[in-house]
């Protein structure tokens, strides 16, 4: 109590002196300000003064109409000569060119740019500008601008007036003002820009135009801008901790700010203070000094108790923390011991009974064994004992993953006295585990296995059909139509199906009783896209029972997805072609199981969808041709080994009216390869593109040499157009170019096109058929019959002919229902304006029947073969003898 009293006492005597000691800085500053403030006012009044007077003079000469400048330059130096303090006095005209006064020169400076010719030229009330500190346009020095506005007689602009105060000189009259040490002033003009500062130690201005203000000067001025007394550490000048006064004059509004440092004047309180602050210490150490002694000894024994708390308390935060309780199980007592983060894992308090054995409930039914087996080998063994299990939360019995441990504790003399060990919360590692398993073995839009997770599936099949010695089988399966209906609706619903697919694969595997041998491994997974497999890793050891039975499969499964589909509001009929491949053992390869079940699966598209076809090594040879073929068609356009012949088409009365060009390739070894046999390669491979290009440009060509020749002129032809082809962005352009670039009178070309062009945007088909029908080029409707025909389509697609299947004309006689087709075509074809032709009339028979169907125009072997372009040509000279069958002529193609 005593060391307190003395303290305050001590504390309060040198808080008092040191408010003392405040106020009288302050009132000094203060008064300061002030004595600046009216002194600078003084100045800028008579300043004031002068200017206007000289404003008035020139204003008058204005108003007069005789402007001399010699007079008023003189008028303005006699201003300068009573007020010697100021710098030139010049006037400028309304541009802004300094005129008048002392030293204007010529060529005359501008002052258009500075801020107060703006300022003035713009407001007609201005009275005196004080601006900021700039350098001088004539001398390059600083100087302190002062401008009045001159108007002229009608009020208007006349320009201005302006002088300065150097700051140099202002520098020399603060210099007069005797400053404490640690003092100091600043004058800044209306818009805080710094104009000069001056310290005690450093009368040199400190960076001018320095807007910034310390926090508590902008505090102080927001508080009260027209004065104020506040304490700065000077930041941005010279760390000097001051009290500063300041004034704004409300007449011109510059500000001055006065501060004294506070170091200084803290110097005589310091001193003071020490002895306070001296006598008060000796005191206060001397009787701490007795104190301590005997808090010492109690602090001790605090410290060790804390420690102890706190390392307690640190392990539970742990423990709370990695979720791991710790449990003790005392071998003799038979007394377990949990902590609380262990009642946490498991939900249960306190009053849960201690023998954890009765309340434990391990999820599994080999889990409590295991445990058992673990702890005996602990006992007997004294093998530690880790494991991740499942546990039943007792009061919610709700499930959680937890990660056990146990070893022993052996007493002094080396014997077993208990059990300790932890239980670890690991059910949210456990889960990102799954996540991660699931994102990288599962397929995300279906949930079944992927790619990677199949290759594994059956890289233990196969092995495990090499030590069983018996079959299994991989089903490649692929939906037929599912690009149209991703590209026609989108791939959400895209999407739906898959997952759709996906749904029923699983659902037929797993119904065992209707797939005849269902076996726990029968696996669905996703390929990519619309591909999905299924492995049958178990279908015994007998080739043709496991064969049947992977049939069997496949066809329950074609069965189950060609069932309707109700996609959102999508009504889809699908189905798919399966391609099966048995396997024993190791003899493929992994990727190849895969190869093979894929050829076979093309194999069935080709064969017209919706089947199932088993792999045979036939295919395999017939991949590699293709792929052989593949080459040496890329290498033949390459090498201009592609030609074309004309198959004629004429009239009812044998009129050659024009021909098909029909493409042909003169391979090296094969000989002529028909294009049944290459126009599927080169549209898969893209090579349809350039061969498609070169026909087109062939028949341009052959178009335009004919135009020259009368008995040719008039022949057409048409080339046959693939669906790629016409896909492809360029085609139009294509045509367009071939037309032009031969000469060729675009209404001799026709192009054939086939139905299935019209799977694919129907909307941009026409589009496009009508910019070529627009530049003058026909079209025909090829194999017309077989595909994909819709009245509605065929009647906005801008055709000029169609052509009647040649399927339909073989069994024109015999069948018929084609016999009809083709008379329905003809009357289609009449109805819609639209030209017929017959393709492949081989007997005059069928020619005699079509007649009288009225079919226009023909095309076949009765007439002609396809024949080189000579041939041609002397055929469309002396026209067919429609009665006698076509001449067989040497070097025209056979069809294969
Ligand atoms: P296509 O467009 O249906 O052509 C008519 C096919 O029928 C030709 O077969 C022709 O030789 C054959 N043919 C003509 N008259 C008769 C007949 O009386 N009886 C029989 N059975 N067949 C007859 P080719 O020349 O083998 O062409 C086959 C297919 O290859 C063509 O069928 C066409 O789709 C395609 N093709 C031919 N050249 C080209 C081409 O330059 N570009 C495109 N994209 N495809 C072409
Ligand atoms: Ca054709
Ligand atoms: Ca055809």
């Amino acid at each position: 109590m005593a060391i307190l009293g003395v303290v305050a006492t001590g504390a309060l005597v040198l808080l008092y002196s040191r408010q003392q000691t405040q106020i009288r800085i302050a009132t000094t500053t203060q008064g300061m300000a002030k004595s600046l403030e009216l002194t600078f006012e003084g100045l800028l009044d008579t300043t004031n003064i002068a200017l206007q007077a000289s404003t008035d003079e020139i204003g008058r000469q204005l108003a007069s109409g005789k402007v001399d400048a010699g007079s008023i330059t003189r008028f303005l130096e006699r201003q300068n000569d009573r007020l010697p303090y100021l710098g030139s006095l010049r006037a400028s005209n309304e541009r802004g060119d300094l005129i008048y006064g002392r030293g204007v020169r010529n060529p005359t400076v501008s002052v258009a740019d500075r801020d107060y010719f703006i300022r003035l030229r713009d407001d007609p009330n201005a009275g005196l500008y004080v601006g900021s500190v700039v350098t001088g346009h004539t001398d390059r020095i600083l100087v302190w601008p002062i401008a009045r506005r001159i108007s002229k007689p009608d009020g208007s602009f006349g320009g201005v007036i302006v002088t300065t105060f150097h700051i140099a000189e202002i520098n020399a009259m603060l210099a007069q003002i005797t400053l404490d040490r640690g003092g100091s002033i600043e004058l800044r003009g209306p818009d805080m820009a710094m104009i000069t500062r001056i310290t005690a130690n450093d009368r040199s201005v400190v960076k001018l135009w320095d807007h910034r203000l310390s926090a508590p000067a902008q505090e102080a001025m927001q508080a009260n801008p027209r004065e104020g007394t506040y304490v700065s550490d000077s930041r941005f000048a010279d760390h000097v901790t001051r009290i500063y006064s300041y004034r704004r004059s409300p007449k011109y509004r510059f500000i001055v700010f006065v501060g004294n440092s506070l170091d200084d004047a803290f110097t005589e309180w310091r001193r003071q203070a020490w002895i306070v602050g001296a006598l008060v210490s000796a005191f206060v150490l001397v009787t701490l000094a007795f104190c301590a002694l005997i808090l010492r000894a109690w602090r001790r024994q605090e410290q060790t108790l804390g420690a102890i708390r706190s390392s307690e308390l640190s392990l539970n935060e742990a423990q709370q923390i990695a979720r791991l309780g710790s449990y003790v199980y005392d071998l003799q007592t038979r007394q377990w011991t949990r902590s609380e983060t262990l009642e946490r894992i498991f939900g249960i308090d306190r009053d849960y009974p201690r023998d954890m054995e009765s309340w434990l409930d391990l999820v599994g039914t080999q889990s409590r064994a295991q445990v058992q087996a673990h702890v005996r080998r602990l006992v007997e063994q004294h093998r530690p004992f880790d494991f991740e299990c499942r546990i039943r939360r007792p009061c919610d019995g709700t499930e959680r993953w937890v990660h056990c441990t146990g070893r022993l504790r052996l007493d002094e003399h080396g014997n077993a006295s208990a059990i300790v060990g932890t239980y670890q919360d690991i059910t949210e590692r456990k889960a990102a585990e799954e996540t991660i398993n699931q994102l990288a073995f599962f397929d995300q839009l279906t949930g079944l296995p992927n790619r990677t997770l199949l290759l594994d599936r059956m890289r233990q099949a196969m092995a495990a059909t090499s030590r069983g010695n018996h079959f299994g089988a991989v089903l490649l399966i692929d939906l037929d139509r599912f690009k149209v209906l991703n590209d026609t609706y989108g791939h959400e619903v895209g999407d739906l199906l898959l997952s759709e697919v996906a749904r029923r694969l699983t659902a037929c595997l797993r119904a065992g009783d209707t797939v005849a041998r269902s076996v726990a491994g029968d696996t669905a997974a996703r390929l990519g896209g619309d591909e999905f497999v299924v492995l049958l890793p178990d279908l015994g050891d007998d080739r043709q029972a496991a064969g049947a039975h992977a049939r069997t499969v496949s066809e329950k499964i074609l069965a189950v997805l060609g069932q309707g589909y109700q996609l959102a509001q999508i009504e889809f009929v699908g189905t798919a072609s399966i391609g099966v491949t048995l396997f024993q053992g190791q003899q493929a390869a992994l990727e190849d199981l895969l190869k093979q079940a894929d050829l076979a699966m093309y194999r069935a598209k080709a064969d017209g969808r919706n089947g199932v076809l088993f792999f045979e090594a036939t295919m395999e040879e017939a991949a590699l041709r293709r792929a052989s073929l593949e080459g040496d068609l890329r290498r033949g356009l390459d090498e201009g080994r592609f030609l074309v012949h004309y198959q004629a088409q004429v009239t009812a009365e044998g009129h050659v009216i024009g021909a098909e060009v029909l493409a042909r390739w003169q391979h090296p070894q094969k000989g002529i390869v028909p294009p049944a046999e290459f126009i599927p390669i080169a549209e898969e491979s893209g090579l349809i593109l350039p061969l498609g290009a070169w026909v087109l440009d062939t028949a341009c060509m052959q178009l335009a040499r004919w135009s020259r020749q009368p008995e040719m002129a008039a022949l057409t032809l048409a080339v046959n157009v693939s669906a790629r082809q016409f896909h492809h962005a360029d085609f139009v352009d294509q045509v367009v170019a071939a037309l032009r670039k031969s000469g060729a009178d675009p209404a001799r070309l026709k192009l054939e096109l086939t139905e299935s062009l019209l799977v694919n945007d129907v909307e941009e088909t026409i589009a496009r058929m009508n910019v070529l029908r627009a530049a003058g080029v026909g079209f025909s409707l090829d194999d017309f019959g077989t595909g994909y025909s819709s009245l509605t389509y065929l009647k906005r697609l801008p055709l000029d002919q169609l052509k009647i299947d040649r399927s339909f004309v073989h069994d024109v006689l015999a069948n018929p229902h084609d016999a009809a087709i083709a008379k329905i075509i003809v009357a289609l074809g009449q109805s819609l304006g639209l030209d017929v032709i017959a393709e492949g009339v081989e007997t005059p028979a069928q020619r005699q029947f079509l007649a009288e169907c009225r079919c226009d125009v023909y095309q076949g072997y009765l007439f002609s073969h396809p024949l080189p372009p000579e041939a041609f040509e002397r055929l469309a000279r002396q026209g067919c003898d429609v009665l006698r069958t076509a001449p067989a002529i040497q070097g025209a193609a056979q069809p294969a």
